[in-house]
């Protein structure tokens, strides 16, 4: 699904900040990445997302054969390409459902697929709302305006919900949760990946906690701008023990 061979990123000022990333990731996996702050992981998000603000100066991107290294944010986020950003934005002005529909029916449209019905796209809603145990009143809020930390990330979660992607980076989505709330979002990860057989995820996490409830069967530290480690669930467990410079 997604290929990743020695990619290195640089800010528009020349700075790199990553420095030759390999990653592979297989339809239907769970991959967690994990790292020191400053190492580059939110970069490596932003960069498969296409944002403005990071040139690829060497490497690939290959995600369902094509590489996207220069599509346009939305054609890859249309194509099945979602990060759940570690600080969504408040868009006031803009109601949380109006956002989903609007970004539904754009990947409907560019899919060539028919547009959803009101009704479906209301039974839909409410299932995710539901799952994520968010009150309805959430719908009806501008986009995550005056949300808390905890409420903007169960909200990444329910644009995950109901856009479907087929690849999702979810960069620190459990930071800020309390216990209760960190269940309900690994819940509504596990639902997603479960939900059809060509999906995956990549959890973007300092802690071992959120890997009980959503379970990796790859982990990958990055460091520096590189992927220095890589290993299975057990690599987390060592982690929370050893920290990033413990034994190898
Ligand atoms: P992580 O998510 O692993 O904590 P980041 O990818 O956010 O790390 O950042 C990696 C490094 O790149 C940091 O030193 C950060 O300050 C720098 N950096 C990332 N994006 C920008 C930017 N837009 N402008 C300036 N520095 C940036
Ligand atoms: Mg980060």
């Amino acid at each position: 699904m997604l290929q990743i061979t020695n990619l290195h990123a640089s800010l528009l000022d020349g700075t790199e900040i990553l420095k030759g990333v390999d990653l592979s990731v297989n339809a239907g996996e769970i991959h967690a990445i994990m790292g020191p702050n400053g190492a580059g992981k939110s970069t490596l998000s932003k960069v498969i997302a296409g944002h403005p603000n990071y040139k690829i100066t060497d490497g690939s991107i290959i995600f369902s054969g094509r590489d996207i290294k220069d599509f346009q944010i939305d054609e890859r986020a249309n194509l099945g390409i979602f990060i759940g950003f570690q600080y969504p934005l408040e868009i006031t002005g803009v109601g949380n459902v109006e956002f989903l529909r609007a970004a539904l029916d754009a990947k409907h449209k560019f899919l060539n697929l028919p547009k959803m019905s009101g009704d479906e796209f209301s039974a839909k809603l409410s299932a995710a709302m539901s799952l994520l145990e968010m009150d309805a009143r959430y719908a009806e809020r501008g986009l995550n305006e005056g949300f808390s930390g905890g409420e903007k990330k169960r909200n990444e979660i329910l644009q995950l919900l109901m856009l479907e992607p087929s690849l999702a980076f979810l960069d620190e989505t459990d930071s800020g949760l309390d216990i209760d709330a960190l269940r309900i979002v690994a819940n509504g990860i596990n639902h997603f990946v479960s939900g059809a057989i060509n999906r995956s995820v990549v959890l973007i996490t300092h802690y071992q906690r959120l890997l009980d409830y959503a379970k990796p069967q790859f982990v990958h530290i990055l460091q520096n701008g590189k992927i220095t480690r890589s290993g299975d669930a057990g690599l987390a467990v060592e982690l929370e023990k050893n920290g990033y410079e413990g034994g190898e």
